[in-house]
């Protein structure tokens, strides 16, 4: 079912959001991108003559009530955004009644899911090694089930429309589709745009076809580099792992950020990019600091000599200039992690360069896809957000459908095979 097609008017629908925003120390939103996201699903609904029971996770309670992750603390934010009163239900896993009691137009906000371990279905409290794991988490699964039935017997029809947690196959994002036959289950809208703009990745790829990688460590992102030389003309390594390439070729760096159990990892990259014949670009200069901060003194080194007492925060102005050329004439672009520690305004420069850089591409007719919560954070910092071609909700989701794995989240819609 898609959701163009079903008649929500009379029915309650389930719908499973990515509400986990960013809250200050007063609990106020500082970033509302994920509520706005997800509001053409939920007033399509309502606009339908639906009723609307929402549903999130919010940070990392493991399977506790914790007041800080209460999402009570954003029910006013989701009401002035829909427009409407909403009532909220301070148990996710005892709202039948409120659920029952629901007529078309209204809006019912489950609290927090992660307040219940079944919600991830992993034991809590016992390490992966002990031996009473295994019975643990099996007895979890069955409870994840007897879970997702509960909140799957609130509607009549269920709505999957948070893509920051597709990848995962929780009680609310897969399990629940079990409970609902193939006619009354459909991705949201958000979901449909997400898949369609990797999609629009992958499918029919434009060539040259330009990855670029940043962030912190390569570890988090091998199986997502690895992949990508398969399918990219040219992949910029850039922001923390280009120490760690450095390294692995017996530079010195200083006290630059570095994963020493993973320069083979390194190196074996270099040589699949040689064998795939894709041009790898890393950063032959970085900007340096004495210290871990914005305020730090800055001088400019070779990646690969760096002294004690200085760490690379930055591509240099080489790399700057080399990431702009590798840019330059793409079709189709990837961005997820950036070029620095670009949380600091003296240090975001390499970032900068590359957003710029997309933004003249895309101009120019290519596809941008920028994904990840830093690289997005960057592409609105530097005012560039309109002139790239789109903007994912989702990081370790988005990094998955790219690396060609099929989402839990639209396997349990559409079935294994769905692309
Ligand atoms: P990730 O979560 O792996 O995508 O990494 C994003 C983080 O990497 C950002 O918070 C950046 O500040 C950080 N980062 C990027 N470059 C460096 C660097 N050279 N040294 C330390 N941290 C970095």
């Amino acid at each position: 079912m898609t959701i163009k097609d079903y008649k929500f008017a009379g029915k309650k629908a389930i719908v499973r959001v990515d509400f986990n925003v960013p809250l200050d120390e007063n609990g106020k939103i500082t970033d509302d991108t994920r509520i706005r996201g997800a509001l053409p699903t939920l007033k399509h609904i309502l606009d339908e003559g639906g009723a609307l029971i929402i549903m999130s996770h919010m940070g990392k309670p493991k399977g506790k009530v914790a007041a800080k992750y209460s999402l009570s603390q954003i029910v006013d934010a989701v009401a002035a955004a829909l427009g409407r009163p909403v009532q909220f239900a301070e148990d996710c896993a005892k709202a039948q009644d409120k659920a029952a009691a629901l007529k078309p137009g209204e809006v019912l906000m489950l609290e927090n899911l992660r307040f219940y371990p079944e919600e991830e279905g992993k034991p809590v409290g016992i390490e992966k090694e002990d031996p009473a794991y295994e019975p643990a988490k099996k007895e979890m699964k069955a409870r994840q089930k007897e879970f997702a039935k509960v909140l799957a017997s609130y509607a009549d029809c269920y709505v999957m429309d948070a893509f920051g947690t597709a990848h995962r196959k929780h009680a609310s994002t897969a399990v629940i589709a079990d409970y609902f036959d193939a006619d009354n289950k459909m991705l949201g809208f958000l979901m449909e745009k997400e898949v369609a703009a990797v999609d629009a990745v992958l499918g029919d790829i434009k060539r040259p076809f330009v990855a670029i990688m940043g962030g912190s460590k390569v570890s988090s992102k091998i199986g997502i580099i690895e992949n990508l030389l398969g399918k990219v003309d040219k992949l910029i390594l850039c922001g923390g792992m280009t120490y760690t390439f450095a390294k692995a070729h017996g530079g010195e760096i200083g006290n630059s950020i570095v994963e020493l159990d993973k320069l083979d990892v390194a190196l074996g990259v270099e040589e699949l990019a040689k064998k795939n014949g894709v041009e790898l670009v890393l950063a032959p200069d970085a900007i340096c600091a004495d210290s871990f901060s914005n305020d730090a003194n800055q001088k400019i080194f070779p990646s690969n000599a760096i002294p004690e007492g200085w760490e690379g925060l930055d591509a240099g102005p080489k790399a700057q200039e080399n990431f702009r050329n590798a840019i330059k004439g793409a079709k189709t672009i990837l961005w997820n992690g950036p070029a620095g520690v670009f949380e600091f305004d003296n240090f975001c420069d390499g970032s900068r360069a590359i957003g710029e850089a997309i933004a003249e591409a895309t101009a120019n007719g290519a596809f941008s896809l920028i994904g990840g919560g830093d690289s997005v954070a960057c592409v609105n910092k530097f005012g560039l957000a309109d002139k790239v071609s789109y903007i994912s909700t989702g990081g370790g989701a988005l990094l998955e459908a790219i690396e060609g794995k099929i989402l839990p989240g639209v396997a349990a819609i559409k079935g294994e095979g769905a692309k």
